[in-house]
């Protein structure tokens, strides 16, 4: 299937039980896929170079892939950053800016650790990119429509302070996006947002719901493979 995919990550540790889980991808695991797409010639590109194609300003050579990780867990810092940069490889790291160097409230299995800003400048300088999961990661259709805008400028604003650069895409808490939430985000100067939406991104995309594929803890190889060709997990 054409167009390009965006894989999502969360959390990239070793397991904490015996059971491999679903947002929870082991370090050996993610460096084998890693592995795999630089060897198949799998480049990554920046967010900006997927808006434009999905705009149709300028096409872009086979093969190119978005890995991005929502909730700015500290792992992607200790156990994802390293892999990535063995490879080459860039990555999209989504922040809730209210829980920066403190620990998640929205696991359903318990807090986990996020990453702090020391850790978000050192990656930031090695060239990952950053976007906004929202100020404080509520269920954002559900809100009024200022708490909305709040939740959606406040996290920009933290970010471009802090980073100095320009905090240009958004992923939706929990994938939950409605007409309402993608015109407040358009409207604080977002140039494009994610959704959870399955399969690749192709010319005439709306920017405001990207897609991306899952990428989960227990998926095989065979997943992994479907993910990458077809967009989904399953024929
Ligand atoms: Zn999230």
């Amino acid at each position: 299937m054409v167009g390009i995919p965006v894989f999502m990550y969360h959390k990239v540790s070793p397991n904490r039980g015996r059971k491999a889980e679903k947002l929870r991808v082991t370090p050996k695991k993610f460096d084998w896929q890693m592995r795999y797409l630089f060897a198949n010639g799998y480049r990554t590109i920046s967010t900006a170079q997927l808006v434009d194609f999905c705009q149709g300003k300028g096409s872009l050579p086979k093969r190119r892939i978005i890995i991005s990780f929502d909730d700015g867990y500290e792992d992607n810092f200790t156990q994802a950053f390293p892999i990535l940069k063995k490879y080459g490889f860039r990555a999209i790291i989504f922040l809730v800016t209210d829980y920066i160097g403190s620990d998640s409230c929205w696991d359903e299995k318990g807090p986990e650790q996020l990453l702090n800003w020391a850790e978000i400048e050192e990656m930031s300088q090695a060239g990952m990119e950053f976007g906004s999961h929202s100020h404080t990661h509520r269920l954002l259709p559900s809100l009024p429509k200022e708490e909305i805008r709040l939740e959606v400028e406040r996290s920009k604003s933290v970010l471009e302070s802090k980073l100095g650069e320009p905090i240009e895409f958004f992923s939706y808490p929990w994938g939950k996006l409605n007409e309402e939430v993608k015109e407040i985000v358009e409207g604080c100067g977002y140039r494009g947002a994610f959704s959870t939406l399955p399969g690749k991104n192709r010319m005439g995309e709306d920017s405001f719901a990207l897609r991306r594929i899952l990428i989960r803890g227990y998926d095989t190889t065979f997943h992994f493979l479907l993910n990458l060709k077809l967009g989904r997990s399953r024929i």
